[in-house]
């Protein structure tokens, strides 16, 4: 099973609105899908959720001629061979150091390149063997839970109009949902929160501020938002001191501290858990290092008594969930005018409904692409 080539399609889907969190505008649905072919002809499909799409695709393909050769099952010989252009390093038996070959400016878009080709990797693995990833990761049990996300604030729509919003989800069968905060004032976000709290009964709240705030300000709003029973408070802190300063927070709430959708390998998410007292680790295999450093990260947070939810993309991280005792949900985006991608683009998926997940026979990540609508809206 030799690689042979790849092939990265990058898509941008307008969405019908503006999505806002308090960071940023979502105005399109952007991916990359990556396509890695065998010297025989099988092909395995991975994800990038990540921006910019155009150099981060540059750079997927520029990887073929590096691992062009290598055995498609070697997942981790492959990861080592692609993260090593990052740092540098001695080939065997050299005498004289490999430099990096990307500068320290392109580490993100390689990490991000790099989990398109371990996932597209991980499918074909997933398709040689004729099983699906759940089970070749241990797997006993195919259906998995999934929360709600949604909760954005969009333009030309009331801030309270989340609270119909959650309050349905809830109707759907959904029994966790979870919202933006950090997009308001405190007291804003408050009147948004205690009335889903009150829509939603029993069901599981997340709040999520998307780096909203300094530490000072984190620490006042859980204060405000603790009476509403929050399950847990995600990526609470700005991004220049997200780890020492939730290590801080963690320290002055009762209420779980989650995050590491943003970290880009293990040793961020190890120092998230270590001294940011996160409870909840969010690692995105899509954004950065693949399901092999999911892997490693899924095995650091057990030992450490850290659970995992697995950030967006449920037909990749659906499988890992259905082999990992310390996982909690899967996220989901039940709104088909938010994720156009998982409604639209792919096909033959895991069946999504009622808050769980139900994941197939079929051999690999079990996904099929429409590929019309991938050309529709490629780049
Ligand atoms: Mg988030």
């Amino acid at each position: 099973m030799k690689i042979k080539s790849i092939r990265a399609h990058a898509m941008s889907m307008p969405l019908d609105k503006v999505y806002w969190t308090s960071r940023a505008p979502w105005g399109t649905y952007n991916t990359i899908l990556v396509e890695v072919e065998t010297v025989s002809g099988l092909i395995g499909i991975g994800t990038i959720n990540k921006t910019p799409l155009k150099e981060i695709a540059e750079i997927t393909e520029s990887l073929a001629p590096i691992i062009q050769g290598m055995d498609a099952l070697a997942h981790e010989a492959v990861w080592d061979k692609i993260f090593n252009l990052t740092v540098p390093h001695l080939e065997k038996g050299a005498t004289e150091v490999t430099r990096p070959l990307f500068d320290q400016n392109k580490r993100v878009f390689v990490m991000a390149a790099l989990a398109g080709i371990d996932l597209a990797l991980w499918d074909l693995k997933g398709k040689a063997l004729k099983m699906p990833i759940w089970r070749l990761l241990g797997g006993d049990q195919r259906e998995v839970p999934a929360y709600a996300s949604g909760g954005y604030y969009e333009e030309g729509r009331s801030p309270l109009a989340v609270i119909d919003e959650m309050a349905g989800y809830v109707d759907q069968g959904y029994s966790a949902v979870k919202l933006k905060c950090g997009g308001l004032s405190i007291a804003g976000d408050v009147e948004r929160i205690s009335g889903v709290r009150k829509a939603i009964g029993n069901a599981h709240l997340m709040v999520d501020a998307n780096g909203a705030y300094s530490l000072k300000e984190a620490e006042k709003a859980i204060k405000a938002f603790e009476p509403y029973d929050i399950f847990w408070f995600e990526e609470p802190i700005h991004w220049y001191d997200s780890t020492r300063a939730l290590g801080r927070l963690a320290q002055t709430t009762h209420v779980p501290l989650a995050s590491g959708e943003s970290e880009i390998h293990a040793w961020a998410v190890r120092d998230q858990v270590d001294l940011g007292g996160i409870r909840y680790v969010q690692w995105d295999c899509t954004r950065a290092g693949g399901l092999t450093e999911g892997l490693r990260i899924a095995a650091y947070a057990l030992a450490h008594g850290v659970q995992i939810a697995y950030h967006h993309d449920p037909q990749i991280h659906g499988h890992l969930m259905a082999a990992q005792s310390h996982g909690y949900c899967v996220e989901s985006f039940p709104s088909h005018a938010r994720d156009p991608f998982w409604h639209q683009v792919l096909k033959h998926k895991p069946h999504l409904e009622a808050g769980k997940l139900t994941l197939g026979d079929e051999p690999g990540f079990g996904f099929e692409v429409d590929w019309d609508i991938v050309k529709r809206w490629k780049i």
